[in-house]
């Protein structure tokens, strides 16, 4: 299998060339040359499942797309990664009902709690393994608004060959997230808290790592959603979720995904390429609607970061979705030229682009099967407590969005099941809670007294140059610009 950029560059790569390099070199994602179609293998498949469980199903997946790691060693890293112990249940990815045709399926049990565990677990074991090989090293240079930054902080700790240098907006995230995130004090992990939004931190981020001299000089890496194997990671549980809920190949279910950067539904809209049978793939947004906004009307418009609400479920708090381009891609017929001319040219220029006119807009909905819905603060504290006091289960805030909009596209009169991708735990966002149910979220065990923890931050202003500085100062011997 050969990746390709959606923005054209002539150049095809192997996966695990891509894995370590993030953006393509014309600033386009990587895509796969075509979707392996598994359509006749959903029997065997379901087979692996029932008999072998998630790890071995991962492995499945991942060899359709991964020829460049032996089976062995692939296999090796699927078992390593997906094990009970991590993940909390020996499903892995267990799926629990809700009301008549609705399921939630469990992702977020990992070591930080958000679904983000699923696939920073796997890139954590990809590094160390392809960097093993090649006697190399990476450091990592990131931005989150909170899940993405733990979960690849818990993933890459300790790792051999790895440094990570992780950007967040100061004082924005739950004070859970940050006691997450600042209490690692492995030496290879770096906490930098910029004065500013999200936006400021993704954008010093891709800075740096348009700076093509800087970022080979100190192997700048990057582990945000636009990364490939994250987002293939996150094809798996979309197929454990269909087999958990479904008997027979000939069914077929719909998910709804709580987004903000289009990664985890992407992955959705992969499995169903691949020909997994997903009826709906239905958008939940926040009030930061800019997907919802497109689904409905044809229009993408990326907010700025002024424009941006901080709102209760601040990991869908996203103004841009750096994913989107991999959907648009596909939606036009895979045109990388018309691609490039939207989001290189119209959107730069005036600030959005409309294919509402465009016929293959209405395929949105036909032939890729989406859809989209919003919800407010309101709507969260209402569906918090409405699943608390129908089912005495606490769901967080983004999972609530999910649930909230499951619900307006759901028929309980349909044979066609809903499953909700529950994203985080309750208590991430245990002041919301709080507010909706008037308790405290339970919390697991091992995260008693986690705010009290000593802590390991450093407070930058949002600038590039500063950035580029404390990774100067952290990286003692770069290698010599090849
Ligand atoms: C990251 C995140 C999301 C959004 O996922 P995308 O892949 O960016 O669309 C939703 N909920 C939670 C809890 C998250 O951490």
């Amino acid at each position: 299998m050969l990746y390709l950029s959606t923005r054209g560059h002539p150049d095809r790569k192997h996966f695990c060339d891509i894995l370590l390099e993030g953006l393509a070199p014309d600033g386009g994602l990587y895509l796969p040359e075509h979707y392996p179609q598994v359509g006749d293998q959903l029997a065997r498949l379901r087979q692996v499942w029932n008999t072998q469980g998630y790890a071995a199903l991962a492995h499945e997946i991942l060899s359709l797309y991964i020829d460049d790691i032996p089976a062995d060693d692939l296999r090796r890293i699927a078992e390593k990664t997906y094990t009970a112990e991590v993940f909390g249940t020996e499903a892995i990815t267990p799926v629990r009902p809700l009301e008549a045709g609705l399921w939630v399926e469990g992702l977020s049990n990992g070591p930080t709690l958000a679904f983000k565990d699923m696939a920073m677990q796997l890139l954590g074991n990809l590094f160390e393994y392809e960097l093993g090989r090649r006697g190399a090293e990476l450091n990592i240079l990131g931005a989150t608004s909170g899940d993405t930054g733990s979960a690849a902080e818990y993933a890459m700790r300790g790792k051999r060959g790895v440094r990570v240098f992780m950007l967040s907006p100061h004082g924005r995230m739950s004070t859970f997230q940050q006691a997450q995130m600042f209490s690692l004090l492995d030496a290879n992990i770096h906490n930098i808290a910029i004065e500013g939004v999200f936006d400021d931190c993704q954008d010093i981020v891709k800075a740096v790592s348009n700076d093509l001299a800087f970022k080979q000089q100190y192997r700048i890496g990057t582990v945000n959603s636009i990364n490939w194997a994250r987002l293939l990671a996150q094809v798996i549980y979309y197929f454990a979720g269909y087999f958990q809920v479904t008997q027979q190949d000939s069914e077929s279910v719909s998910f709804t995904v709580p987004s903000g950067n289009f990664g985890n539904i992407c992955a959705g809209h992969v499995a169903r390429q691949m020909g997994l049978p997903i009826a709906q793939l239905v958008v939940a947004t926040n009030e930061n609607d800019v997907l919802d906004e497109f689904f409905k009307t044809g229009i993408y418009r990326p907010r700025s970061s002024a424009d941006t609400l901080e709102t209760s479920s601040p990991s869908m708090d996203i103004s841009k979705a750096s994913n989107f381009e991999r959907f648009v891609f596909d939606l036009l017929g895979r045109d990388a030229a018309a691609l490039k001319t939207l989001f290189a040219d119209t959107l730069p220029r005036q600030g959005f682009f409309d294919l509402s006119a465009d016929a293959r807009f209405q395929q949105a909905r036909q032939q890729f099967g989406f859809v989209s819905g919003k919800s407010t603060h309101a709507d969260r504290l209402a569906t918090i407590r409405s699943v608390w006091q129908q089912f005495q289960q606490e769901i967080d805030t983004h999972t609530a969005d999910g649930v909230k909009v499951a619900r307006e596209h759901h028929d309980a009169a349909s044979p066609v099941p809903m499953i909700v991708l529950e994203t985080a735990l309750a208590v991430k966002f245990s002041a919301t809670i709080v507010q909706a149910l008037g308790h405290e979220p339970s919390r697991p065990a091992q995260f008693n007294g986690i705010e009290q923890l000593p802590r390991r931050v450093q407070v930058l202003p949002a600038s590039v140059q500063q950035v580029q500085q404390l990774i100067v100062q952290t990286v003692a011997t770069p290698a010599a610009a090849s």
